[in-house]
């Protein structure tokens, strides 16, 4: 009876030792970084929020990734339903601007390749990579990465990649990589599912489910960032077109980036990759029909934006309140200084009230600091980092309030980025301010993607009281400010991310379709 006991204990335990190893290993691990090649700062090491996820508490990596909307969420959430044990690396982060140095780029791969060679031994990998990366040296960063880690890991070694919808896909990491899968929504509010689509494909491939075989083709075109709202036309069509390709039999996946024409790249543009069962011909087919039907669309891909002088005589005239001014020039989150005044100049010199204009700035916001609150503030503000945004703009007023810069986002919004820190935040009260409508500088210390209202509303200001939101992008900003925005308006301002490609002298892209010279 006693040894009966034992045996059953001894069964018992090893059936749960096979269960556990049963679940295969999967390392998580990303690079990610939108590289603007006409933005002349170098993205160096420590622009990147280094998350040493290898070293810190595996458990609670997991728990607070899956608070966010973001890709690894999703592969979290992927993870546990097909039953895939996830182990975090490194995660390396930072806001677009030039190219990254070498000894940066070399360092992050390096490290997540030494993580992927260290202890429990992995089954595959997922790589959160943004799919326009620059380094030095390498023009597809992100190709790079995976050639490397293939090279480390051997033919065999599953790697599953997700890459923003602004990816210029390179051929050599569609051959590289297992699975290739790209947001397929702009504002980004998708991204947390396509995580979840990479690991239950993966899982797939690991278990011997399924046998990704992936084909890419790529429309002579770009598509211009004006037309990448994908919830809008023209391009909601291909869009929906992307996802009914998927519910075809032996089609695994369906991803339509879009581009990034700040990325002067050879593999510039948009791209159709397919993933299919096994069938390589129908995933090559599949992807030359919806690229087809993205180059039908280029007739349809014209625009005429303001320039801000006229924007901004638009939003005053403006029947409806708030208007919200996009600064396309000043893109953040594309890579753009984000302290242009180009806008904010021509509300200074036309007399508008009621504004809100936030700026990188944190000579200013040291400036107001040691002012104090209450006291008045003159002080030339934004225009700093490069001579491409304009110049510094005097604005004398009065400093209402400094703030530490953190706040969540608890709303799905382009990228799913709950957690967020602008730095200390000064807001300004400038001259010409009304008791109702104050017009406002918001100093940040660090530069901002205004991805969430909270960056203006966490401070103290109230964008549905304002009469002219400025938001420094382009389509990105739209999921956080049409919510409290009657109109929004487009402006085709200088910058790194100007929208207007004549404004641009490319090298390495290829000729395309819609790069033509438009005066600006
Ligand atoms: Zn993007």
């Amino acid at each position: 009876m006693k040894l009966f006991g034992r045996l059953a204990l001894l069964l018992l335990f090893s059936t749960a030792l096979t269960s556990v190893r049963a679940a295969p290993r999967i390392a998580i691990a990303g690079i990610s970084h939108e590289t603007n090649s006409f933005n002349l700062t170098k993205a160096v090491l420590a622009d990147f929020e280094g998350d040493d996820a290898l070293s810190g508490n595996r458990k609670e990596w997991l728990e607070t990734n899956a608070k966010t909307s973001q890709n690894a969420a999703g592969m979290i959430e992927g993870a546990e339903k097909y039953g895939l044990e996830l182990y975090p690396i490194h995660f390396f982060n930072a806001v677009p601007r030039g190219p990254i140095d070498g000894p940066g780029f070399n360092s992050m791969v390096d490290r997540v390749i030494q993580g992927l060679k260290k202890a429990p031994g992995y089954d595959g990998v997922l790589l959160v990579l943004h799919g326009a990366m620059i380094a030095d040296g390498f023009p597809s960063g992100d190709a790079e990465i995976v050639r490397r880690v293939r090279q480390a890991m051997g033919p065999r070694f599953p790697i599953a990649v997700t890459h923003d919808f602004h990816a210029n896909v390179d051929p050599a990491i569609i051959a590289d990589a297992n699975i290739v899968i790209t947001g397929k929504e702009c504002p980004h509010l998708d991204t947390k599912e396509r995580g979840f689509q990479t690991a239950s494909i993966l899982a797939r491939l690991i278990k011997g489910e399924a046998k990704p075989v992936q084909a890419m083709v790529k429309p002579p075109m770009m598509l211009n960032l004006i037309h990448h709202d994908t919830y809008r036309l023209p391009l909601k069509p291909i869009v929906d077109a992307s996802k009914e390709t998927e519910k075809k039999p032996g089609v695994l996946a369906v991803s339509i980036p879009g581009g990034y024409q700040y990325g002067d790249v050879p593999a510039m543009g948009p791209s159709v990759i397919v993933i299919t069962d096994n069938d390589p011909a129908l995933a090559k087919n599949e992807a030359e029909r919806l690229s087809a039907k993205l180059w039908e669309l280029r007739d349809k891909l014209q625009f005429d934006l303001p320039e801000p002088a006229k924007a901004v005589e638009m939003a005053m005239a403006s029947k409806v309140f708030p208007v919200t001014l996009l600064d396309t020039g000043d893109n953040v989150g594309g890579g753009a200084a984000g302290d242009s005044t180009f806008v904010l100049a021509e509300l200074v010199r036309q007399k508008a009230t009621g504004w809100v204009v936030a700026l990188f700035d944190p000579e200013a916001v040291q400036k107001a600091l040691s002012a104090g609150v209450g006291n008045p503030f003159a002080f030339p503000v934004g225009g700093k980092t490069d001579r491409v945004h304009g110049e510094p703009i005097m604005i004398r007023g009065t400093v209402k309030s400094l703030n530490d810069g953190k706040f969540i986002e608890t709303e799905v919004r382009h990228g799913g980025y709950r957690y967020w820190d602008m730095g200390l935040t000064a807001v300004i009260e400038a001259e010409g301010s009304t008791r109702d409508l104050p017009n406002i500088v918001v100093l940040n210390m660090k530069r901002t993607v205004p991805l969430s209202i909270h960056q203006l509303v966490s401070v103290g200001v109230y964008p549905e009281r304002q009469k002219i939101l400025v938001a420094k992008g382009t389509i990105a900003p739209r999921a956080a400010y049409e919510p409290v925005s009657k109109l929004l308006i487009a402006v085709d301002s200088e910058g790194a991310c100007a929208i207007n490609p004549a404004r641009f002298t490319y090298k390495l892209a290829p000729t395309l379709y819609g790069m033509e010279k438009r005066k600006p």
